[in-house]
């Protein structure tokens, strides 16, 4: 049998051989550092054995592939310990969350598993930890069938993993067998720390529809420091959650008589929508934006006509009826309703482009497991925009768009993932709008664009919107969740269907080409990015409270302290006074407990002196400036968004 190596090189054998076999073969260390191998692109547990001719790559311990191979290897010992503690518990199935940085083990029991046995299961595993060797087998349909009949969630995912790789995997310890598809540490002595961490109630293959099991969930590493990082990690994450800044800074919340992901903005979330809201106006006033406002609702017909009736039904809100027969949607998408305002009165061409925006609520059918704080939502305010452009304006237009959206993320100091360039699946009929010409002429003319601007970006099949293809720009949420927060549309679709027209010319009705962009996508969404981003210490301009007043020493500075205050609320500085009966320490904690940019401390020196006395977020330092020279110095900071 020829098995040919990473580097090109061929070795011959005259039997089988297990991927540990030839490690040995290839070199000492090889051999001693082996954890798995990939067979013609398969990754597969060390003692698989090679038959027959093959590409083989030796995995070691130092390989990208020790986290999923590590944790799946926990998950394994979890199931054993479930299995040596309950004889009767079913196990289910190992899973990696590589984002969530934990390992799953899915069983069913009866009773169900309380909390309080995870302490046991804990001690089962460490023991099994000391163990150093797991029996492995590859099986087939036939050995499924037959040693597994008493288990039909082995049954059902190994019928799965068979059907995709031609085998599935076995592994045995202490007579616990368990099959799946992920390749483990057959040697123990690579995996350090198990750390069992919650058990909770799960679907089987995560679905509401299937019944529900029990899943232990941990962290698994190949030390025990490496360990202790990881936590730190989670915890960090945690707090910078948006979910978790916002319960300091009260800026949203829910009501579950409201209903599930329909957002109340509070005060102090309104002043931030509201900053920015002032900022994006001014970015459309330089770019020659016209603003329109338009009606949440729309009929039936409207979305029939879009093709959102026919493409996107299951993402919108039911319709609902209005006095007899009048039946409305609460709109997922503003686009139609741009046309409507587009086709008031006939265009030429001279008028083109025209660029229609506005600030829309919009609604959207999203299922109540995927709602997220403020990242997922069902009800949200898109800074939504339609242009309409003649075909050759559409390259210069879209540059011109791109532009002062980089101009906007910039400001607000976004830090972009990557870009990514959407296309259609040429196969997938049904979800896009059947018509090949106009699709790849308007792929073709957008990939242009993107080539002739030079921007990196990823190109993604299948994920286009059903009338064209999108440019994204992605960002990361602090749980490694991916989101877009901007992007750019091309849809040569709505406008046919609509028969929008502008007078060119020569006096002839032409098509416009529609451009549809959010500069920042929803205020929900891209408020959770920034509260994330700058781990809710807000630059200046955006801070619901901008400067906070503690007054020290008596009636007097108490008095000078609301002076400051009216001068600064003067010129619209968000200044307040805590005039709570607390400690001088504790209001300065609670000043940076709610990240406030600025504080001031006035006492009577600083009334003396006419000055103030002010400490910036995260530093130390109080500085003495005149009190007119701290209003310049925010007032500067302010207007240029620092
Ligand atoms: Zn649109």
């Amino acid at each position: 049998m020829k098995i040919k190596l990473l580097d090109g090189s061929i070795n011959e054998y005259n039997k089988s051989m297990t991927i540990k076999e030839i490690a040995v073969d290839l070199s000492t260390s090889l051999g001693k550092t082996v954890i798995a191998g990939k067979v013609d692109g398969l990754l597969v547990p060390s003692d698989f054995i090679v038959e027959k001719d093959a590409q083989v790559e030796i995995v070691v311990n130092k390989s990208e592939l020790i986290e999923e191979i590590v944790n799946a290897t926990a998950g394994f010992l979890t199931m054993v310990a479930i299995n040596k503690i309950d004889r009767n518990a079913i196990n289910a199935e190992i899973s990696y969350k590589k984002n969530d940085m934990e390992f799953n083990a899915t069983f069913f029991a009866d009773p169900r598993w309380k909390l309080d046995q995870i302490e046991s299961l804990q001690n089962v595993v460490n023991q099994l930890m000391d163990k150093n060797k797991i029996a492995y087998k590859a099986i087939d349909g036939k050995i499924l069938d037959q040693e597994f009949s008493q288990n039909k969630y082995f049954l059902e995912l190994g019928k799965e993993y068979i059907a995709k790789n031609g085998i599935a995997f076995c592994y045995e310890l202490d007579g616990v067998k368990v099959v799946t598809d992920q390749v483990i540490l057959l040697d123990l002595s690579f995996i350090k720390a198990i750390e069992l961490q919650q058990l909770t109630g799960s679907y089987w293959k995560d679905s509401a529809k299937n019944e529900m099991l029990q899943r232990v969930h941990g962290l698994a590493a190949t030390g025990k420091k490496i360990l202790e990082e990881k936590k730190a990690m989670i915890e960090e994450r945690k707090s910078n959650d948006h979910r978790e800044i916002n319960k300091r800074l009260k800026l949203f919340g829910f009501d579950p008589l409201i209903g599930a992901g329909l957002p109340l903005w509070l005060p102090n979330g309104v002043i931030i929508k509201d900053e920015i809201r002032k900022f994006i106006n001014e970015k459309r006033w330089e770019y020659d934006y016209l603003k329109v406002t338009t009606p949440v609702i729309g009929t039936v017909d409207l979305y029939k006509t879009s093709g959102h009736w026919a493409h996107y039904k299951t993402d919108m809100f039911q319709p609902f009826k209005a006095g007899n027969d009048e039946e409305f949607i609460l709109r997922p998408m503003n686009c139609p309703h741009h046309i409507a305002v587009f086709r008031q009165e006939p265009h030429t061409y001279k008028e083109l482009p025209m660029r229609i925006c506005e600030d829309a609520f919009q609604h959207r059918y999203e299922s109540s497991g995927s709602l997220t704080g403020l990242e997922r939502v069902r009800a949200m305010e898109i800074t939504d925009t339609h242009i309409f452009v003649r075909p050759d304006q559409l390259a210069a237009e879209f540059k011109s768009i791109y532009k002062m959206v980089k101009e906007i993320l910039d400001t607000f100091h976004i830090e972009i993932d990557y870009l990514s360039f959407s296309v259609r699946d040429p196969l997938d009929k049904e979800k896009f709008f059947d018509d090949d010409k106009i699709w790849n002429e308007a792929e073709a003319q957008l990939e242009a664009v993107l080539k002739d601007m030079g921007v990196e970006y990823k190109r993604m099949v299948g994920e286009a919107a059903f009338y064209g293809p999108k440019f994204d720009i992605q960002i990361r949420t602090v749980q490694n969740h991916e989101i877009t927060v901007a992007t750019i549309q091309l849809d040569f679709v709505q406008p046919l269907k609509f028969d929008v027209t502008y007078i060119d010319a020569d006096q002839s009705l032409k098509r416009p080409i529609m451009i549809h962009c959010a500069q920042i996508g929803t205020y929900e969404r891209f408020i959770a990015t920034l509260l994330e981003q700058h781990k809710g210490a807000l630059p200046l301009w955006l801070s619901p409270n901008q400067v906070e007043i503690i007054a020290v020493g008596g009636p007097e500075s108490e008095a000078y302290a609301e002076d400051v205050k009216n001068m600064l609320r003067k010129q619209y500085i968000r200044a307040r006074v805590d005039a709570r009966d607390e400690r001088l320490a504790w209001k300065i904690r609670e000043a940076q407990i709610h990240k406030i940019p600025y504080q001031l401390v006035l006492g009577p020196n600083e009334v003396k002196n006419n000055s103030v006395n002010y400490r910036q977020y995260g530093g130390e330092e109080l500085i003495e400036i005149s009190k007119n020279d701290f209003l310049n110095k925010v007032l500067q900071e302010i207007k240029l968004k620092k």
